[in-house]
């Protein structure tokens, strides 16, 4: 899409949505023209996948947006990781909790975290279960340099929005029993949930991140 249609998109969406809700730009795929383009229309947040290929981006944008890393991290890819993003949307074992924890005290830095919800069971391979989510957590709260902050989830990419509508009730499901469980120095606030096709139904299930790549930028030329 050209600048000036990014632009309007990145405004229209912000525009429908409430004002506390975070839209992230998922932006794998996209130039740095393009990326820029939605930061001049408002976008505050850039989400990658891929740690390399935001690390090239960020050579180009640097810090006047936040760095969400919203795909699968792998485990030695940590060390970049921590010193690009301000948060990590994606925790979904206590051995990538502990790896992140480290580099971050190397770096003297705090990490906010999400926990990946796998809450499509058997079509995401990423993630935890909902009812696994609890453990995880008790088991990563005293690690120093990780602030946890909520949970995100997938879901169904394709097909019909109402289909992702289950995924996010079972997702929010869990984020309130954290929420009630009221661990010591844990506050659970946000929910990632939302993609181009679903992020309305998400905003009624309880998101208040949503991650947008296509309905801001345009199809992409491969998907994934
Ligand atoms: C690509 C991606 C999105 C955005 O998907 P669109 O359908 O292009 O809006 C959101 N979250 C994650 C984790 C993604 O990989």
């Amino acid at each position: 899409m050209s600048q000036q249609s990014i632009i309007s998109s990145v405004m229209k969406i912000l525009d429908s949505i409430p004002s506390d809700i975070l839209l992230v730009a998922a932006s794998k795929t996209r130039t740095p023209e393009e990326v820029q383009a939605a930061i001049s229309a408002g976008i505050k947040v850039i989400g990658y996948n891929y740690v390399q290929e935001a690390e090239r981006m960020h050579q180009v944008i640097g810090n006047q947006v936040k760095w969400h890393m919203i795909g699968h991290l792998q485990r030695n890819k940590v060390k970049k990781a921590v010193k690009l993003f301000d948060m990590i949307e994606t925790i979904d074992s206590v051995k990538l909790a502990q790896i992140v924890d480290e580099q971050c005290a190397l770096n003297k830095k705090k990490m906010t975290v999400l926990i990946e919800i796998n809450s499509g069971k058997e079509s995401n391979k990423t993630g935890i279960l909902p009812e696994d989510v609890d453990e995880l957590i008790l088991k990563i709260i005293d690690l120093p340099n990780l602030v946890v902050q909520g949970l995100m989830t997938m879901g169904p990419r394709f097909g019909n929005p109402e289909d992702a509508r289950p995924y996010f009730k079972a997702t929010k499901k869990a984020f309130d029993r954290l929420k009630n469980l009221d661990i010591p120095n844990v506050n659970i606030k946000y929910l990632s949930m939302g993609m181009s096709n679903s992020y309305k139904i998400a905003i009624e299930e309880g998101a208040n991140i949503i991650r947008i790549g296509t309905k801001l930028f345009g199809e992409r030329q491969c998907n994934f």
